[in-house]
């Protein structure tokens, strides 16, 4: 489990898109939405929202599992460990579209298609990477970044589990966290 990661509550979720839109830019090569949607192979968002009962949108994205499913099935190790920050990322150079990894994964997070770094190939495992380089830089994921309703936090894994404790707590007394 990472430290830090992006925390999903579901039922905060209103279907807006949002974080779908900014993640495509953020993994766009110009990094802005105007100029994105221009570009020669188009970036692609790495969260999903699924459909769930009456309509309710469930946003899914990668767990960076350890040990990873997707990461084992993977043959020519094109799914890499950043240590550092426990994620696991795609090399696009080294992924042949297999779809192994795709097959691999409980939670339906990879997609396939052409990508900026590895233009040559037609089509590649693309997923989640923790906006590792906006992180380093000292922002914030762009999903968490777009999300206004509170559906997406990056927080410390245990910090936000004993808020979901307290919560809880409260629930069980009747007052509303
Ligand atoms: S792609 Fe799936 S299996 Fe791989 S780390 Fe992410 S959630 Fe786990
Ligand atoms: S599609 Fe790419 S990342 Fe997935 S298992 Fe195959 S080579 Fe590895």
């Amino acid at each position: 489990m990472l430290k830090k990661t992006v925390i999903v509550r579901p039922e905060l979720c209103v279907g807006c898109m949002q974080c779908m839109i900014r993640c495509a830019e953020a993994h766009s090569q110009s990094k802005s939405l105007a100029s994105a949607i221009g570009e020669e192979i188009l970036a692609k968002p790495r969260i999903h929202l699924g459909v769930g009962p009456e309509n309710k949108p469930f946003p899914n994205k990668c767990r960076h599992c350890e040990p990873a499913p997707c990461q084992e099935a993977c043959m020519p190790w094109a799914i890499r460990d950043d240590i550092a920050e426990g994620l696991k990322i795609v090399d696009p150079t080294r992924c042949i579209g297999c779809g192994m990894c795709a097959m691999a994964c409980p939670y339906y997070v990879i997609r396939f298609f052409q990508d900026a770094g590895a233009p040559e190939r037609p089509s590649v495992a693309v997923k989640c990477d923790g906006c590792h380089e906006r992180v380093a830089a000292g922002a914030i994921p762009a999903c968490v970044a777009a999300c206004k309703t509170g559906a997406l936090t990056f927080d410390e894994v245990n910090l936000y589990l004993k808020q979901g404790t307290n919560r809880l707590a409260n629930a069980v007394y009747g007052v509303k966290a």
